[in-house]
C-alpha cells in the first residue's frame, strides 16, 4: 500500500473519542471507587475465578489506558489510603517528588497491596475474605458486624419455602424450569465459602424474605398454611401407621401369641391361655391337658 493510500484510509476513519478522560475528575474517581470492590460469588466452587482479579485488577487495566487516567487512578488510590489512614497507616513520603512517583496501586503500601492482606473495615491483617464481597479481606468480627443477618441456602429453603432454582435461577437453565419462569426470579446477591471442607452458600436474610414474598405473596399466611398442611399430613401418616400396627397386633394375637405378649407387655400366661384356646378351636388334641400341664409343656414353669 502506498503512503498516499494509507493516508487516505486514516483520513476517512471515524474519529475515536476518549469519553473517559473527557469526564470531570470527580466522576472519574467515582468510577474508580465503583470498580474497587470485586466479588466472585461462586468462589468456593471455582477458586480459580478469583485468581485473575487478584493478579490484575480493573484498576490496573484502567491505569494502563493512558497517562491521564494513570495519573488519576494513582491520585484516587492515594486519596483513598489517606482518607482511611486510621486503618491503612498511610504516610506520604518526605520528598513530594518521591511521593509523586510512588506506585499507589502495586508499590509498597499501594492500595491493591494493602487490600490483599488487610481487613477492609478495621485494617487488621487477615487472609480471610468477606463472604459477600470476597475481593476484600475481612476479619470474622467485621464480617458479622457489616453483614449481621446472613442466612445459609439450606435455611433459606427450609424457613422460606423456597427452591434452589428460585434462589439461584442462573444456575438452572433446563427447558422445564425456563418454562416455569425460573429466569424471571431476581438474581440475589450471594457468596460462598469453604468451612471444614463443606461449601456453603450465603444470602442476606432481607433479600431472601423479599424473594419469598414475591413468590408466595403474604409470607406469614403462606408459612402458617404450610405448617397446618404439614401437621395434617403428619396426623394422617400417624393414623395410617397406627391402623397398620393394630392389624399386625390382631394377626400376631392369633398366630404368634407369645410375640403378641412381648409387643403389648401382657403376660406369657395370657399368651398360653390364648394359644390353648386357639388349639382347642382348631380341634387339636390339647383338651386332654389341663392348663397347668399345658404351661409345663410350654416350659412356662
Ligand atoms: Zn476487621
Amino acid at each position: 500500500m502506498s503512503p498516499s493510500s494509507a493516508h487516505r484510509i486514516i483520513e476517512h476513519m471515524p474519529e475515536l473519542k476518549d469519553h473517559l478522560t473527557a469526564l470531570p475528575i470527580e466522576l472519574q474517581h467515582l468510577i474508580f471507587e465503583s470498580v474497587f470492590p470485586t466479588h466472585c460469588p461462586d468462589l468456593a466452587f471455582h477458586p480459580g475465578d478469583a485468581k485473575d482479579t487478584e493478579a490484575v485488577h480493573t484498576l490496573d487495566h484502567l491505569a494502563r489506558t493512558c497517562q491521564s487516567i494513570n495519573q488519576q487512578v494513582h491520585a484516587w488510590a492515594r486519596s483513598w489510603l489517606k482518607a482511611h489512614s486510621a486503618i491503612t497507616r498511610y504516610k506520604p513520603m518526605e520528598d513530594p517528588k518521591d511521593e509523586a512517583k510512588r506506585d499507589m496501586l502495586r508499590g509498597p503500601g499501594g492500595l491493591l497491596v494493602w487490600k490483599h492482606s488487610h481487613c477492609i473495615f478495621c485494617g487488621k491483617q487477615t487472609p480471610r475474605s468477606a463472604i459477600l464481597m470476597n475481593g476484600f479481606r475481612c476479619c470474622q468480627r467485621c464480617d458479622l458486624a457489616e453483614w449481621p443477618d446472613k442466612i445459609t441456602k439450606t435455611k433459606a429453603i427450609e424457613n422460606f419455602d423456597l427452591r434452589d432454582h428460585q434462589l439461584l435461577p442462573h444456575q438452572h437453565t433446563s427447558a422445564l424450569l425456563l418454562q416455569l419462569g425460573a429466569s424471571k426470579f431476581p438474581r440475589l446477591h450471594y457468596g460462598t465459602y469453604l468451612s471444614s471442607n463443606v461449601r456453603t452458600t450465603m444470602f442476606l436474610r432481607a433479600d431472601v424474605h423479599r424473594l419469598a414474598e414475591a413468590i408466595h405473596g403474604d409470607l406469614e399466611a403462606h408459612l402458617a398454611r404450610r405448617k397446618r398442611s404439614a401437621a395434617s399430613r403428619k396426623q394422617k401418616m400417624e393414623a395410617k401407621a397406627e391402623k397398620k400396627r393394630q392389624m399386625d397386633l390382631d394377626w400376631m394375637k392369633k398366630n404368634a401369641p407369645f410375640q403378641y405378649a412381648k409387643e403389648t407387655g401382657s403376660s406369657n400366661d395370657a399368651a398360653a391361655r390364648e394359644l390353648h384356646e386357639l388349639m382347642l378351636q382348631a380341634r387339636m388334641p390339647v383338651n386332654v391337658l389341663g392348663m397347668e400341664s399345658f404351661r409345663t409343656l410350654l416350659g412356662l414353669w
